[in-house]
């Protein structure tokens, strides 16, 4: 699947939750994951939420491959709620596949809980720290239209988005 890139307007928009109880959503739902999975892996992406290739639910995927014993695997939130953000912040780079070949800090929680469900829409609760809390963060933004560049600070926002069309202008 080809992924929406700034400024595709859809990347703005609010996404609808996933009907658990509809079957015929929950078959969809499942395709799309595999899709979503499909295309994180061949872009690199840590993550990967279902507005960025044009699909308004409320579902991302994210990679937890295990380095150490060269494990791929990938898992999909469905309906995630952020339930726990803790107060201690952390400022790191960031990227986004919707904005190729950017990268500025973003602030964010150090550790969060994230509660949603799995493709058999069985309740699921994923904490996190460093990295993938900041993929959790994220990815749940997408999921409000909200891009990372949107948490930099004005100047740095507008500097960013100067770079961004250079970098694709032409
Ligand atoms: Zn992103």
């Amino acid at each position: 699947m080809a992924v929406l890139t700034h400024p595709d307007p859809r990347l703005s928009q609010k996404c609808d939750e996933v009907q658990l109880d509809c079957e015929t959503e929950m078959a969809e739902i499942s395709q799309l994951v595999e899709d979503l999975i499909v295309t994180m892996r061949k872009e690199n992406g840590a993550g990967l939420a279902a507005i960025q290739v044009g699909i308004p639910k409320r579902v991302f995927v994210y990679d937890n491959s295990d380095v150490e014993s060269d494990q791929t695997s990938a898992t999909a939130i469905i309906n995630p709620v952020i339930t726990f953000a803790s107060e201690e912040l952390t400022e790191d780079d960031e990227g986004c596949l919707s904005f190729p070949a950017l990268y500025a800090p973003v602030t964010r929680s150090q550790k969060v809980v994230v509660s949603g469900y799995n493709q058999a829409g069985e309740p699921v609760t994923a904490e996190a720290e460093d990295f993938l809390a900041r993929v959790f963060q994220h990815e749940i933004d997408h999921l409000d239209g909200i891009t990372f560049v949107m948490h930099l600070p004005d100047e740095a926002k507008m500097q960013a988005l100067r770079e961004y069309f250079d970098l694709h202008a032409g």
